[in-house]
């Protein structure tokens, strides 16, 4: 394997490498994605139901999408389809979540 990577997967048990652009997180791509959705769908089911999101939880989404979109350059010429299907994926539940804060009643809580 020729990739940079950055360490082991801090999960219990997961002895897969830390893609350079997950250095931050200390978790492999698999590990990231999950938590990743677990994330988006809270937010969603909270923009569904009309409560406020807070802006930290927000920036954190974005930071998601951002390292999602990083790992699907840096993936391009090794095509892993089955997580390239998921990232593509959580993509589009952040894209709605981020068109529900834009134009329906979700609100964004800005710290006072
Ligand atoms: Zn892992």
């Amino acid at each position: 394997m020729s990739a940079a990577v950055a360490g082991n997967c801090q999960k219990a048990g997961c002895a897969k490498s830390i893609p350079m652009a997950l250095a931050g997180v200390r978790l492999c791509l698999d590990h990231f994605v999950d938590e990743a959705f677990v994330r988006t769908d809270q937010a969603l089911s909270q923009c569904r139901e009309g409560r406020a999101i807070d802006s930290d939880k927000l920036q954190w989404l974005l930071s998601d999408a951002l390292a999602v979109v990083k790992n699907l350059e840096e993936g391009a010429d090794e095509p892993m389809p089955e997580q390239r299907d998921r990232m593509l994926e959580l993509l589009l539940v952040l894209a709605n979540v981020h068109e529900y804060v834009a134009h329906h009643s979700a609100r964004v809580e800005r710290p006072a």
